[in-house]
């Protein structure tokens, strides 16, 4: 038996189970001296590159200070310049606040808290394939049972799913079909009843499914007819992935909350729930926080991105990205290789695999083009709704001829697949 498995909790699953020495740049480096081209940067959060030097100098400069105070005993100035940035650069006009945390699911578990807080009501509309973490709420909202909540029940009473539209393709039926079935979910449960509804923009774990256009302004609509908050967690899509800062603007939506994870601190623990000063402000004192929350570390850590954004040139990197897989991927659609849809948004990217003629998906395809690739130096990750799909976070930053070369290696796995 490894050490590894000496030491570490089964419970705890690694999709490519090698040691990393160095990373940065799209390449990681493992303790035997082998290459990896990274087309998932530690699920999301290393957008700027693994060792990105301003993330490096903040952080060093910190680390000289202080490491830690809790800034719910005593303040910094970084945390207050953190949740100004996101003020500025969320959809909406007018006034905002924001709220600083640790993980993405903690972030949704307090848009939840708040949109509760100031509704007064109690339920939570989500999607089906969404996923929002692995807390006891998060859990219940998260759609996919296995492996998440296999054994972890009961959950929450208090969620309903409902189906989301992603492609003409799989969903054949008509954009206001699945809005009617929204608003079916809401009125079987007492639409008066539900504080919020819950939307990744691109559902990232259910395999980069995008909505269909229009179903997230209907969700709006829907939304403040019955007097529910929208929350958009943009955890995944969130940051500059898909070539704009949030996934939702390319549906030019306003949510009421918007909860960011992963690439705000570039892989340093750090979330967000921004929205309108009135909701922000609603909780009383202190019914927010944690020890944790917006730690000095990871609050440099923003900062340094939120630089490199200012700069300019991040969004069109990860547009370019987009254009460099659809040109490669889009080819295989339908073409007999059991790629059933290539979906591109920016960096976010999936592959889906399927039958042919039936769509009927196909694990094992997924699975063999994903052994291609670690046999061959790519990091590449399977997931979605049934395992079908091959979806590609890169750090923004790659090298797009290094990007070429791993896309390159799927779509070689892909062919040798078939
Ligand atoms: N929401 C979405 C959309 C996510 O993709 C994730 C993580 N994959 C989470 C929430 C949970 O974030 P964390 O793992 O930081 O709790």
């Amino acid at each position: 038996m490894s050490v590894r498995r000496a030491e570490v909790s089964d419970g705890i699953g690694a999709q490519l189970p090698v040691f990393i020495e160095r990373a940065d740049g799209g390449i990681l480096l493992d303790v035997d001296g082998n290459r990896i081209i990274d087309l998932a940067s530690g699920l999301g959060p290393t957008s700027l590159g693994a060792s990105n030097r301003r993330v490096r100098e903040r952080i060093v400069a910190q680390l000289d200070r202080f490491t830690h105070t809790c800034f719910m005993t005593t303040e910094y100035e970084s945390y207050v310049e953190v949740c100004g940035w996101l003020n500025r650069n969320t959809p909406g006009d007018g006034e905002k606040r924001t709220a600083l945390f640790t993980t993405g699911a903690e972030a949704n578990e307090n848009a939840v808290k708040i949109a509760r807080y100031v509704t007064g009501r109690h339920k939570v509309l989500a999607f089906h394939g969404a996923y929002h973490g692995r807390t006891h709420m998060t859990m219940s909202l998260t759609s996919k049972s296995h492996p998440y909540k296999t054994g972890f029940g009961p959950f929450s009473q208090d969620v309903v799913h409902a189906p989301v539209p992603t492609s003409p393709r799989h969903d054949p039926a008509a954009l206001g079909t699945f809005l009617e079935q929204v608003r079916a979910s809401l009125t079987a449960n007492d639409p008066a009843s539900f504080a919020a509804i819950i939307i990744e923009p691109i559902l990232g774990e259910a395999g980069c499914l995008i909505p269909v256009p229009g179903f997230l302004a209907g969700l709006r609509e829907i939304a403040d007819e019955f007097g529910i908050l929208l929350i958009a967690d943009e955890v995944q899509s969130g940051m500059g992935r898909t070539g704009r800062i949030w996934a939702i603007e390319h549906e030019g939506v306003v949510p009421d909350l918007l909860v960011a994870a992963k690439a705000l601190a570039n892989g340093m623990p750090l979330s967000s729930v921004t929205g309108r000063a009135e909701l922000m402000n609603a909780v009383h004192p202190a019914g927010l926080g944690g020890t944790y929350v917006g730690n000095p570390l990871s609050c440099e850590a923003a900062l340094a991105v939120f630089e490199q954004f200012d700069a300019g040139g991040i969004l069109e990197r990860a547009g370019d990205l987009g254009g460099i897989a659809l040109g490669m991927l889009a080819p295989l659609v339908g073409s007999g290789h059991g790629v059933i849809d290539v979906r591109v948004r920016g960096a976010m990217i999936g592959i889906e695999f399927g039958d042919d003629e039936s769509l009927e998906p196909s694990t094992e395809r997924a699975r063999a083009v994903t052994r291609h690739c670690h046999a061959n130096g790519v990091l590449a990750l399977t997931n979605g709704v049934h395992e079908n799909v091959i979806r590609l976070l890169p750090p923004v930053v790659i090298d797009p001829d290094l990007f070429r070369d791993g896309i390159q290696v799927i779509v070689d796995g892909i062919l040798a697949a078939s």
